[in-house]
């Protein structure tokens, strides 16, 4: 098991976390503490980890989510 930690939220910089989702086909996703800016739902931890960490680091698109064609990956309650 390899220990995979979750960056802090992108938008707020508050703590990430994964919030389950109770269906057997999709895991859950991953919340912020702060703004609640999540993932899409994932079937996987792995996937949800790797969706979060790639948006932090993509952070030159967070002005302009439209260009990056990862805004349809993102949902914001
Ligand atoms: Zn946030």
């Amino acid at each position: 098991m390899t220990d995979r930690t979750l960056k802090p939220c992108p938008f707020c910089g508050h703590e990430a976390a994964i919030q389950p989702s109770g269906d057997p086909c999709e895991y859950g996703r991953i919340i912020c503490s702060g703004c609640h800016v999540s993932t899409l739902r994932y079937p996987t931890i792995r996937q949800m980890e790797d969706a979060w960490n790639m948006r932090v680091e993509t952070d030159c698109a967070i002005e302009d989510p439209a260009s990056t064609g990862y805004e349809g990956a993102w949902s914001h309650e």
